[in-house]
Protein backbone atom coordinates (compact mmCIF):
# COMPACT_ATOMS: atom_id res chain seq x y z
CA UNK A 1 0.00 0.00 0.00
CA UNK A 2 1.61 3.38 -0.72
CA UNK A 3 2.36 5.70 1.59
CA UNK A 4 2.28 8.83 -0.29
CA UNK A 5 -0.24 11.43 1.03
CA UNK A 6 -2.53 11.26 -2.10
CA UNK A 7 -3.31 7.87 -1.54
CA UNK A 8 -4.73 8.01 1.89
CA UNK A 9 -8.47 7.11 1.75
CA UNK A 10 -10.36 7.55 5.22
CA UNK A 11 -13.31 5.11 6.13
CA UNK A 12 -16.49 6.33 4.36
CA UNK A 13 -14.95 8.91 2.02
CA UNK A 14 -15.20 7.33 -1.39
CA UNK A 15 -18.28 6.23 -0.38
CA UNK A 16 -19.53 10.04 0.07
CA UNK A 17 -17.74 11.13 -3.43
CA UNK A 18 -19.51 8.26 -5.18
CA UNK A 19 -22.60 10.69 -4.47
CA UNK A 20 -21.27 14.18 -6.28
CA UNK A 21 -25.30 15.04 -6.61
CA UNK A 22 -25.41 15.13 -2.76
CA UNK A 23 -22.16 16.49 -2.94
CA UNK A 24 -22.65 19.73 -5.13
CA UNK A 25 -25.57 20.05 -3.38
CA UNK A 26 -23.84 20.62 -0.09
CA UNK A 27 -20.85 22.76 -2.13
CA UNK A 28 -23.74 25.23 -3.65
CA UNK A 29 -25.31 25.27 -0.19
CA UNK A 30 -21.80 25.97 1.87
CA UNK A 31 -20.77 28.56 -0.70
CA UNK A 32 -24.02 30.71 -0.34
CA UNK A 33 -23.84 30.45 2.88
CA UNK A 34 -20.64 31.73 3.34
CA UNK A 35 -20.71 34.09 0.76
CA UNK A 36 -24.03 35.66 3.34
CA UNK A 37 -21.77 35.13 6.56
CA UNK A 38 -18.26 35.98 5.52
CA UNK A 39 -19.14 40.15 5.58
CA UNK A 40 -20.18 40.13 9.35
CA UNK A 41 -17.47 37.92 10.38
CA UNK A 42 -14.62 39.93 8.78
CA UNK A 43 -16.45 43.17 10.29
CA UNK A 44 -16.23 41.34 13.63
CA UNK A 45 -12.65 40.01 13.79
CA UNK A 46 -11.13 39.77 9.99
CA UNK A 47 -8.32 38.02 11.20
CA UNK A 48 -10.46 35.72 13.54
CA UNK A 49 -13.26 35.16 11.07
CA UNK A 50 -10.15 33.53 8.29
CA UNK A 51 -9.06 31.42 11.39
CA UNK A 52 -12.52 30.48 11.86
CA UNK A 53 -13.46 29.18 8.18
CA UNK A 54 -9.60 27.23 8.10
CA UNK A 55 -10.59 25.74 11.09
CA UNK A 56 -13.74 24.03 10.23
CA UNK A 57 -12.74 23.87 6.26
CA UNK A 58 -10.01 21.92 6.89
CA UNK A 59 -10.83 18.52 9.02
CA UNK A 60 -13.75 18.72 6.43
CA UNK A 61 -12.43 18.23 3.32
CA UNK A 62 -9.35 16.53 4.83
CA UNK A 63 -11.97 13.57 5.72
CA UNK A 64 -14.23 13.40 2.51
CA UNK A 65 -11.71 14.87 -0.12
CA UNK A 66 -8.13 14.21 0.81
CA UNK A 67 -7.98 17.53 0.54
CA UNK A 68 -4.30 18.83 0.31
CA UNK A 69 -5.29 22.38 1.21
CA UNK A 70 -3.98 24.11 -2.19
CA UNK A 71 -6.03 27.31 -1.68
CA UNK A 72 -7.96 27.08 -5.04
CA UNK A 73 -10.37 24.77 -4.69
CA UNK A 74 -11.64 23.87 -8.16
CA UNK A 75 -13.52 20.45 -6.89
CA UNK A 76 -16.93 21.49 -8.74
CA UNK A 77 -15.36 21.48 -11.77
CA UNK A 78 -13.83 17.93 -11.66
CA UNK A 79 -16.84 15.95 -10.93
CA UNK A 80 -16.48 16.47 -6.30
CA UNK A 81 -13.01 14.61 -6.54
CA UNK A 82 -10.11 16.61 -5.21
CA UNK A 83 -7.52 16.87 -8.41
CA UNK A 84 -4.39 17.30 -5.89
CA UNK A 85 -4.34 13.75 -4.83
CA UNK A 86 -3.51 12.86 -8.46
CA UNK A 87 -0.04 11.88 -7.64
CA UNK A 88 1.31 14.22 -10.50
CA UNK A 89 -1.60 17.13 -9.30
CA UNK A 90 -2.58 17.41 -12.34
CA UNK A 91 -5.14 19.89 -12.66
CA UNK A 92 -6.06 18.99 -16.25
CA UNK A 93 -6.26 15.71 -16.53
CA UNK A 94 -5.66 12.38 -17.04
CA UNK A 95 -2.20 12.00 -17.95
CA UNK A 96 -1.16 9.07 -20.51
CA UNK A 97 -0.11 6.78 -17.76
CA UNK A 98 -3.71 5.64 -16.80
CA UNK A 99 -3.56 1.77 -16.96
CA UNK A 100 -5.63 -0.83 -18.72
CA UNK A 101 -8.02 -1.40 -15.58
CA UNK A 102 -8.31 2.67 -14.86
CA UNK A 103 -5.03 2.40 -12.17
CA UNK A 104 -3.02 5.04 -11.37
CA UNK A 105 0.94 4.87 -12.91
CA UNK A 106 2.60 5.83 -9.81
CA UNK A 107 0.13 4.34 -7.36
CA UNK A 108 -0.93 1.47 -9.02
CA UNK A 109 -3.74 0.11 -6.73
CA UNK A 110 -5.19 3.35 -6.40
CA UNK A 111 -8.01 4.14 -9.10
CA UNK A 112 -7.13 6.81 -11.48
CA UNK A 113 -8.29 10.03 -10.01
CA UNK A 114 -9.19 11.93 -13.08
CA UNK A 115 -11.19 8.90 -14.44
CA UNK A 116 -13.43 8.27 -10.89
CA UNK A 117 -13.44 12.30 -11.50
CA UNK A 118 -14.81 12.03 -14.89
CA UNK A 119 -17.11 9.33 -13.94
CA UNK A 120 -18.54 11.30 -11.34
CA UNK A 121 -19.48 14.37 -13.15
CA UNK A 122 -21.45 12.60 -15.63
CA UNK A 123 -23.91 12.21 -12.62
CA UNK A 124 -23.68 15.63 -11.32
CA UNK A 125 -26.33 17.93 -12.33
CA UNK A 126 -25.39 21.96 -11.53
CA UNK A 127 -21.61 21.86 -12.56
CA UNK A 128 -21.59 19.05 -15.09
CA UNK A 129 -20.09 21.34 -17.67
CA UNK A 130 -17.12 22.67 -15.75
CA UNK A 131 -14.75 19.61 -16.55
CA UNK A 132 -14.38 20.78 -19.84
CA UNK A 133 -12.33 24.06 -19.05
CA UNK A 134 -9.33 24.27 -18.66
CA UNK A 135 -7.71 25.65 -15.34
CA UNK A 136 -4.53 27.33 -14.61
CA UNK A 137 -1.97 26.00 -13.13
CA UNK A 138 -1.81 25.97 -8.85
CA UNK A 139 -0.68 28.94 -7.24
CA UNK A 140 1.67 27.21 -5.15
CA UNK A 141 1.87 30.61 -3.10
CA UNK A 142 -1.69 29.64 -1.41
CA UNK A 143 -0.71 26.22 -0.26
CA UNK A 144 -2.06 25.59 3.35
CA UNK A 145 -4.59 28.51 3.58
CA UNK A 146 -8.14 28.81 2.99
CA UNK A 147 -10.11 27.88 0.08
CA UNK A 148 -13.32 29.29 1.17
CA UNK A 149 -11.42 32.93 2.15
CA UNK A 150 -9.61 32.82 -1.14
CA UNK A 151 -12.73 32.55 -2.91
CA UNK A 152 -14.33 34.72 -0.92
CA UNK A 153 -11.85 37.65 -1.55
CA UNK A 154 -11.53 36.79 -5.28
CA UNK A 155 -8.02 35.75 -4.83
CA UNK A 156 -8.08 32.24 -5.95
CA UNK A 157 -9.06 33.85 -9.66
CA UNK A 158 -6.29 36.13 -9.65
CA UNK A 159 -3.41 35.59 -11.64
CA UNK A 160 0.10 36.19 -9.98
CA UNK A 161 2.66 38.50 -10.99
CA UNK A 162 5.06 37.33 -13.73
CA UNK A 163 2.23 35.21 -15.06
CA UNK A 164 0.62 37.21 -17.56
CA UNK A 165 2.06 37.16 -21.15
CA UNK A 166 3.40 40.31 -22.04
CA UNK A 167 2.36 41.12 -25.47
CA UNK A 168 5.08 44.08 -26.94
CA UNK A 169 5.24 45.85 -29.97
S1 LIG B 1 -8.76 23.00 -1.79
FE1 LIG B 1 -7.42 22.14 -3.39
S2 LIG B 1 -6.54 20.35 -2.42
FE2 LIG B 1 -8.39 20.87 -1.24
S3 LIG B 1 -10.10 19.71 -2.12
FE3 LIG B 1 -10.04 21.68 -3.15
S4 LIG B 1 -8.79 21.32 -4.99
FE4 LIG B 1 -8.38 19.66 -3.56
Amino acid sequence: MSTLPEARRLPGSEWLKDHPKLLEVIYLFTEKTLRWIYPTLKRISPRGGERLLLWVEEPIKRYIFNCQMCGQCILHSTGMTCPMTCPKNLRNGPCGGVRQNGHCEVIPEMPCVWTQAWRRDARMMLYRHEIHLIQPPVNRTLQNTSSWVNMLEGIDTQIPEGWGVEIRD
